[in-house]
């Protein structure tokens, strides 16, 4: 009788035994809000279009990851269904036979019209970012767009069958804070899974911002007052200063609402899952800030213009783009992927004070 050989799938490992299998791929930089965490009211300068990698681009680069053992593939931006072809991307990555998991995060306000196309396309599931429950804080928080919109998404992606629906919530003090357990409390009733992740103090925008005077006498909900009538977004100082830990965040919903047990949720990466008595929904804290995510991380972030990223927080990246356009082959591009790998940082050092003073996070891919 003769055997096949016994050959070991692809893996990709760090130079700290990390196993890297998740790949996160901004597709745009451009986006329909302008969140105050994220991009000042006027957005980022446009990125020429030849910078950006073309869609037949995005989908070599994918099959190449696929083949060196990422498994897992989160289309981001930006807003990502701002691409038209998003759904003919999302069917190439999906018919590799190497990936199981192919998502998209999103705001939501270009949902309704196209979850079912996206669920057609072969992609899994959605994650959609929604920080307040209230219109009106919606419009301070989001600066374009409505609350309406985004959950007329959120349902129509969940009659689609883009489930686990996930609602990603960042939370601000005095700006929205005291809405967790409202968030917390649409999963008593609807398989929806809310997730707290801990504000970033990123320090994109140097150069932006009140002074440190102005932004010392007012706080929180001031905070978003100025940054309405500036047009400005958070920068670094203030986004320590309106940080709300994952700890805060949950001892405020239990004391509304009762004990949250922990949970099991598949798909649910670096979030711990809890859940409340009865029910249908969980509950989960990503606490990139106040707890230890990186000895756990898995992940690489290609960004919409072709650079290789190994961690959000530091600058560090490689240009794929460029040797991609000059005729590498599949083997070479992988070489790079490897390159990248081998120096992915053990950890970030934001709570020691490191800043970021590269890219935005809708270049990157949040
Ligand atoms: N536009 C899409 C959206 O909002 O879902 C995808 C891109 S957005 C950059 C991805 C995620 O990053 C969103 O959930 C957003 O809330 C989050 N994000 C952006 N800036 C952040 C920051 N400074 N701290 C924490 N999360 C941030
Ligand atoms: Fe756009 Fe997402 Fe950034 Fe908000 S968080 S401005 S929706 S990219």
């Amino acid at each position: 009788m003769i055997h096949e050989p016994l050959t070991e799938p692809a893996r990709l490992r760090d130079s700290f035994g990390r196993v890297i299998d998740y790949l996160r791929i901004s597709i745009t930089d451009r986006c329909n809000f302008r969140c105050v965490y994220c991009m000042p009211e006027e957005g980022f300068p446009a990125t020429p279009k030849d910078e950006s990698l073309t869609i037949g681009e995005i989908a070599r680069l994918a099959r190449v990851a696929a083949g060196l053992g990422i498994t897992k593939v989160r289309l981001t931006g930006g807003e990502p269904l701002l691409r038209k072809d998003l759904p003919w991307l999302a069917a190439q990555i999906a018919s590799l036979p190497s990936v199981e998991d192919i998502s998209v995060t999103t705001n939501g306000f270009l949902l309704a019209e196209q979850a079912k196309a996206l669920a057609e396309s072969g992609l899994t599931r959605v994650n959609v970012s929604l920080d307040t429950l209230d219109p009106e804080r919606f419009v301070k928080l989001a600066r374009r767009g409505n609350l309406q919109t985004v959950l007329d998404g959120i349902r129509a992606a969940q009659e689609a069958g883009l489930s686990p629906v996930k609602l990603n919530c960042v939370l601000m003090k005095g700006a929205n804070d005291h809405e967790a357990p409202s968030f917390a409390e649409m999963t008593m009733n609807e398989e929806i899974h809310v997730r707290f992740i801990e504000l970033m103090p990123m320090r994109w925008n140097l150069d932006e911002g009140p002074s440190f005077e102005a932004f010392s006498a007012h706080q929180g909900q001031g905070l978003l007052q100025i940054k309405q009538a500036s047009g400005g977004m958070l920068n670094d100082l203030e986004m320590r200063k309106m940080y709300v830990s994952s700890e805060t965040v949950m001892r405020d919903i239990e004391a509304k609402l009762g004990p949250l047990e922990p949970a099991q949720l598949k798909t649910n990466g670096p979030a711990r899952s809890y859940r409340l008595a009865g029910a249908k929904g969980t509950v989960g804290f990503i606490s990139q800030i106040s707890n230890d995510l990186c000895s756990r991380c898995n992940r690489l972030r290609l960004t919409h213009d072709g650079f290789l990223r190994p961690c959000l927080m530091s600058d560090g990246e490689l240009d794929l783009r460029t040797p991609m356009r000059a005729g590498a082959t599949d083997a070479e591009i992988a070489d790079l992927f490897r390159h990248v790998v081998a120096h992915k940082p053990e950890r970030h050092y934001l709570a020691e004070g490191q800043t970021v003073t590269g890219r935005g996070m809708s270049q990157i891919g949040g």
